[in-house]
């Protein structure tokens, strides 16, 4: 039997997402398509948190035929080219405080050539990791933006992604999905949820009347209503790994409406986690996230306030319950999770609208043409997204398993061998060996790949020992060679690049190229 019919139920951005890149793959102008239609509650809010990307979204707007221009003028966009990594690697203490890295999105000088055991043996001393195989470190923090206005959309001099106004997208996404792309849109309740006797999703009850329909993507965030609050799918608490369960969040406004806007996400180590802070073009997102179980909620809102200082005097704070792991299956008989409701690990990295991301745009091009192709899809479905989380959760932990902080249980908890999964264990004892290389990433699901690995690694002073295979790296004139071409590069490409706040200004006025 054919599949005529996917219902999205969830208006947050990860069912406009999902609603985006089903309707955009499967609908078409004949009999042939299938239908899609999303359903949200004009009561329940959603999450309202998630500002941070990574570049993987800039490929996924494009092919959504969403201009970058509208986006930026419409979803309070600022450019993103790193997360500034502060206090991560040793207690802040003394000349220590403030000490930080980069990791950037531009790919690292490492092919044909690999700087890296070269800067590993004789770098070291002289110059971040960053520095040696990119220019994009310095290009932030000079607060130069990774394009100029001769750049079409969704182009640059230095590989990007964005900051956003989740809400502000969430409605873009929606006027997109509905004017363009042909998803009908239902504001209603979902009071009921019907399953058949074999276990299926039947039919939704809402305060609008009943809706049903082949497949149905659960995007009602951590209410999880229909993957686990009805077809009962066990949620895998991973709190034993990723210790960071509850967020403090707040908006700030500019106090001077022409100060610069950093091109990076700022991510700050804290006693018991670590506080974003997110440039948008109006205002600046604020959070900190922490173990509940290594501090109370009063301390961690004082460390917040801390850290806003008199910016944030009068405004009030929002605290927010994580819950953190995923679903046993992310797609369970004629179900799919996708948001919230699939799996989330804390924003480190900002892995969330990443993973939603890439799996709606899996979902959508793997969709089952017929009810028969189901439970084979969903198997491959789950062993791929599965493996995509657990990724997620090694490389988040990598951050803090190879801080040197010890000023708080919640560091040292973080270094226990128990807490680590067993796969970051292999992956780091082989590296204490061996530089990293793209063998080690053999899956399109990795998530986060050699490249991110090395900015982090390396960031974070994880000692590779090579100097007994120095033998293996003879072309110091050539690593030599490639350092300084680095230099002329940076001074070409920052030459042509402007302020951050000031190319936003530009785009919101007049514009960028189409392709
Ligand atoms: P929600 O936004 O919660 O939406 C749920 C939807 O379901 C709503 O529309 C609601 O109305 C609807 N709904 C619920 N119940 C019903 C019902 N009964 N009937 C009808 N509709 C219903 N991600 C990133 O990529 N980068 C970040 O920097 C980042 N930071 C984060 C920080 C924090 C503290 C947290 C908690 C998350 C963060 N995330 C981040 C994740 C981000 O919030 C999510 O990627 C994103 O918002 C997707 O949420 P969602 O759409 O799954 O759920």
């Amino acid at each position: 039997m054919q599949i005529r019919k996917v219902i999205v139920v969830g208006g947050g951005t990860a069912g406009w997402l999902s609603a985006c890149h089903l309707a955009k793959k499967l609908q078409s102008h004949d009999a042939q398509g299938v239908e899609v239609c999303l359903i949200e509650s004009a009561e329940i809010p959603t999450i309202g948190v998630g500002e941070g990307t990574v570049p993987a979204i800039r490929r996924s707007l494009e092919y959504l035929g969403i201009s970058e221009t509208e986006f930026v003028r419409e979803c309070d966009v600022t450019f993103k080219q790193s997360i500034k990594f502060v206090d991560w690697v040793k207690n802040p203490v003394g000349a220590n405080a403030g000490d930080y890295y980069h990791h950037v999105f531009d790919y690292p000088a490492i092919t044909p050539f690999n700087l890296t055991p070269y800067w590993l043996l004789d770098y070291q001393e002289k110059m971040p990791f960053v520095d040696a195989v990119s220019i994009q470190g310095k290009l932030c923090d000079l607060g130069l933006a990774p394009k100029n206005m001769t750049h079409p959309e969704y182009q640059g001099a230095a590989n990007y992604a964005y900051h956003l106004d989740a809400a502000k997208f969430a409605q873009l996404l929606t006027r997109h999905a509905t004017a363009k792309l042909g998803v009908k849109h239902v504001l209603a309740n979902v009071l009921e949820v019907k399953t058949d006797e074999q276990g299926n999703i039947a039919s939704l009850v809402t305060d609008q009347g009943n809706y049903s329909a082949d497949i149905y993507v659960d995007c009602t965030g951590f209410t999880s209503l229909l993957i686990g609050q009805t077809l009962g799918v066990t949620f895998m608490d991973k709190t034993h790994q990723l210790f960071a369960d509850t967020a403090l969040a707040v908006q700030v406004p500019y106090e001077n409406a022409e100060a610069p806007i950093p091109c990076y996400t700022v991510a700050t180590a804290k006693e018991a986690g670590w506080i974003w802070d997110i440039g948008l073009f109006a205002r600046r997102g604020i959070g900190y996230v922490y173990s509940s179980a290594h501090t109370s909620h009063d301390r961690a809102e004082q460390v917040l306030r801390d850290y806003l200082g008199h910016s944030a005097d009068g405004l009030s704070v929002r605290r927010i319950p994580m819950q953190v792991g995923y679903r046993e299956k992310f797609w369970h008989k004629n179900c799919v999770a996708i948001g919230l409701s699939q799996g989330f690990v804390e924003p480190l990295e900002a892995t969330g609208l990443l993973v939603y991301d890439a799996t709606a745009r899996m979902l959508a091009e793997q969709f089952p043409a017929t009810k028969d192709a189901i439970e084979i899809t969903a198997k491959k479905f789950n062993q791929r997204v599965q493996y995509a989380w657990d990724r997620v959760v090694d490389f988040v932990k990598l951050h803090y398993l190879l801080s040197r902080r010890d000023d708080n249980d919640f560091w040292l908890d973080n270094r226990k061998r128990e807490s680590v999964p067993d796969s970051l264990l292999e992956r780091l004892d082989f590296w204490q060996h061996a530089v990293p290389t793209d063998y080690d990433f053999s899956s399109r699901m990795e998530i986060f790949n050699l490249e991110n690995y090395l900015y982090v690694l390396y960031g974070m002073q994880f000692p590779t020992e090579i100097e007994s295979v120095r033998y293996r790296y003879p072309d110091l004139q050539e690593a030599s060679q490639l350092l300084d071409l680095q230099r002329v590069k940076f001074a070409r490409v920052a030459s042509e690049l402007i302020p951050h706040r000031e190319l936003i200004k530009r785009i919101q006025r007049y514009g960028l190229q189409t392709i």
